[in-house]
């Protein structure tokens, strides 16, 4: 009988495993499981480009459904997964259906983190993690007459920048005292906090949310301890928790996701854990890490895909980012942790510059707005594991593609 893997999951951390096992020759079964009922697809556009009906179900999917009969990937599609038994290597359906595996993987990612406040389930309170949340949130911001985004992170930012192009009042509140606090410094939060008061939104820093009133059922102001701000819709964005029930069900270790080792492994025998929903050992950052990015579960699925057939390779990728809101594109390289000095390149004004974070000689991490050759550069030299002179780097008009030489 052949060898059979199931994955659990079918975001990109699931389908670049599928993908990969298959590309890397692996002859066996695979069957992928995904509890939404589309075909896998990607998430990065639904909080820019699908909103703006730019992009639809179609252009967002990884694959044709060609796709998966011709690489002999069997997809099982809105049955979530609700049981995983490691002793008889089975697994549970909410249908009742079981299926039987060799090896697993699992890729169930995250969820968005609930606002425990009066209100927030009222039917103009959104989230955006799904096509589903996507197309629901598309249709409110085309009659929303004023909007409140609750959470100042990449989704709620992203959010606000899309309704403004519609030309929607926005008002963005975040509790903590900067912007995309948790992974950007201070001088690139100011920059975006800045860019955002400049094209319209009215932004609450430190801002404390109580309740959602209603009228009817229907939410109309969100109340604060700063005041009421009128809103006939509510997006919240205020970050996810990695999903690991089944995980912890099925008795393996989870210390802020499933703990995985550097080949993406678990604590138990024959089941690797992929993407957004585990705590990894990062060879890069020599430091146990949770990333919540497409580049960490692409990557992270090839780690395990070598790992499953057998070719252990270490878990080195540098931990790479990017936002886009209104015509400024981020890019972030490294992770700027710890740091001691810090080099700015451009022009923060004009919206064209770099920041890079040395720790001693070490360059660390790099961001770079509208400065694609910069984060190209840095990115490199932060996997090849070089430096850049402070010089060179403070200078704007020094190419750096040579250092990468
Ligand atoms: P996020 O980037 O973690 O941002 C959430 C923000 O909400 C944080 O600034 C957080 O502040 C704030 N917050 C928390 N509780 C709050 C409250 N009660 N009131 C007001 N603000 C509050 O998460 P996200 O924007 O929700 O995005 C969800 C996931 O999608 C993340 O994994 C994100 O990386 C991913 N995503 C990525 C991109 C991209 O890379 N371009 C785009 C969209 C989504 P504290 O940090 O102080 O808690």
């Amino acid at each position: 009988m052949s060898e059979r893997i199931v994955i659990v999951g079918a975001g990109h951390a699931g389908f670049s495993t599928a993908e990969t096992l298959r590309r890397q020759g692996f002859g066996g079964d695979i069957t992928l499981i995904g509890d939404e009922p589309h075909l896998p697809y990607q998430r990065p556009p639904l909080s820019k480009g699908f909103l703006t009906g730019e992009y639809d179900l179609e252009r967002l999917l990884f694959r044709p459904p060609g796709f998966y009969e011709d690489n002999r990937i069997t997809l099982r599609l809105g049955d979530p997964v609700v049981e995983i038994d490691p002793a008889g290597a089975v697994l549970t359906l909410a249908a009742g259906e079981k299926i039987a595996y060799d090896k697993l993987v699992l890729a169930t990612g995250a969820r968005m983190r609930r606002l425990a406040i009066p209100g927030a389930d009222l039917e103009n309170v959104r989230y955006l993690r799904t096509h589903d949340d996507a197309a629901a949130l598309m249709g409110s911001l085309n009659s929303a007459a004023s909007i409140a985004v609750i959470g100042g992170g990449f989704i709620g930012l992203e959010v606000a920048a899309t309704a403004r192009k519609f030309g929607k009042p926005v008002t963005v509140l975040e509790a903590a005292d900067r912007l995309m606090a948790r992974a950007l410094p201070p001088v690139v939060s100011e920059f975006f906090a800045g860019f955002h008061r400049q094209k319209g939104v009215d932004l609450r820093l430190c801002a404390q949310v109580g309740r959602i009133s209603d009228r009817d059922g229907k939410a109309t102001a969100v109340e604060t301890a700063g005041g009421n701000i009128d809103a006939d819709l509510v997006v919240i964005g205020i970050g996810v928790v990695p999903a690991t029930e089944l995980a912890e069900q099925a008795g393996l270790s989870c210390e802020n996701g499933v703990i995985v080792d550097m080949f993406a492994r678990t604590s138990a025998a024959n089941i690797w854990a992929v993407g957004d929903c585990t705590y990894h050992q990062n060879g890069w950052a020599g430091s146990r890490l949770r990333l919540e990015s497409v580049q960490h579960a692409t990557d992270q699925a090839k780690t395990a895909a070598a790992s499953i057939i057998g070719n252990d390779e270490a878990y080195q990728a540098v931990p790479w980012f990017w936002s886009d809101q209104y015509d400024l594109k981020l890019q972030i390289a490294g992770i700027a942790a710890n740091y001691d000095d810090e080099i700015l390149r451009g022009d923060i004004a004009g919206g064209q510059f770099s920041a890079l974070y040395y720790d001693g000689d070490a360059l660390r991490a790099a961001y770079s707005v509208n400065r694609p050759g910069d984060h190209m550069a840095t990115r490199r030299l932060l996997a090849l594991g070089r430096t850049l002179p402070r010089d060179a780097a403070a200078d704007p008009d020094v190419n750096l593609k040579p250092f990468i030489r």
